[in-house]
């Protein structure tokens, strides 16, 4: 029997804190981990493994990494035991040759990917394997390898992006989380929005192009590059959908991106 594909999906993650928080963020991520029908394995691209290599995790038991400072002990105690999937892994390897792919055991999940499976597959219960964004890399070579990537769609396994599409650290408002975001934020995330609307990928891979509101929206590329693996993705038919949108201390987008699939319509 022919399923349909699986949707691609980019979560904006925010803080570390949502992990173990309850708000409209982590309800929404909840609910669309039971809308979306089950993955037999997640292949998550997290902001957080950005090293001078493309690599998979490969372990069968990938650790929890704490990859942050100064967080209540709580968050330091959270364990995400989902088992990982070398056989995926392998798989990925050879979708992407012939570029090399690195299989490496040393890394694990990171807070980019347990901070919201968490909330989505709390059981733990899917298979997880990371691919690392290759920071020595331009934008195209990360949307071509989401392009690669299409086929797992098929073979019920969902690409996950975890990033955030505006991410100005230095700028977050700690006192005033609820504030009205900066004018550019907002206008580079809804520019932003229509490119992906209209399946323009071209503006969204050259983003340096955007002008002075994406220079303020994506200082440095990490949380951003998770975006165009999952575009990346995009079949050229398939509906885009925001299912949860947000930004957060003025300066961080909470936009989730919702490639194929069923649509489930708003979520917040
Ligand atoms: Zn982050």
């Amino acid at each position: 029997m022919e399923s349909s594909p699986l949707p691609a999906i980019f979560l904006g993650h925010g803080s570390p804190m949502n992990a173990i928080g309850q708000n409209r963020y982590t309800e929404a991520w909840q609910r669309l981990g039971s809308r979306t029908p089950l993955p037999s394995a997640i292949l998550a691209v997290s902001a957080h493994w950005f090293v001078s290599d493309t690599a998979l995790t490969i372990g069968t038991r990938p650790r929890t990494i704490h990859d942050f400072r100064g967080f209540p002990e709580a968050l330091y105690q959270v364990q995400y035991p989902a088992p990982g999937d070398p056989e995926l892994a392998r798989r990925v390897q050879r979708l992407l040759a012939p570029l090399h792919v690195t299989l490496d055991d040393t890394w694990g999940l990171d807070h980019g990917t347990w901070s919201v499976l968490c909330h989505m597959y709390p059981e733990a219960n899917v298979p997880v394997v990371q691919l690392s964004i290759n920071a020595s890399q331009p934008a195209q070579y990360h949307f071509d390898i989401g392009q690669a990537l299409a086929p797992l769609r098929d073979e019920n396994v969902l690409i996950l992006g975890s990033g955030n599409l505006v991410h100005n650290l230095r700028l977050y408002d700690r006192e005033r989380t609820n504030a009205a975001p900066y004018d550019w934020a907002a206008g580079f995330e809804r520019h932003a929005r229509e490119l992906i609307i209209a399946n323009d990928v071209g503006p969204l891979i050259d983003y340096d192009s955007l002008g002075p509101d994406a220079r303020l929206s994506i200082p440095t590329p990490e949380h951003y590059l998770p975006l165009l693996y999952v575009l990346g993705s995009h079949s050229g038919s398939d509906v885009v959908s925001f299912p949860i949108e947000g930004i957060e201390g003025r300066s961080i987008s909470m936009l989730a991106v919702h490639v194929g699939g069923d649509t489930h319509g708003a979520m917040t």
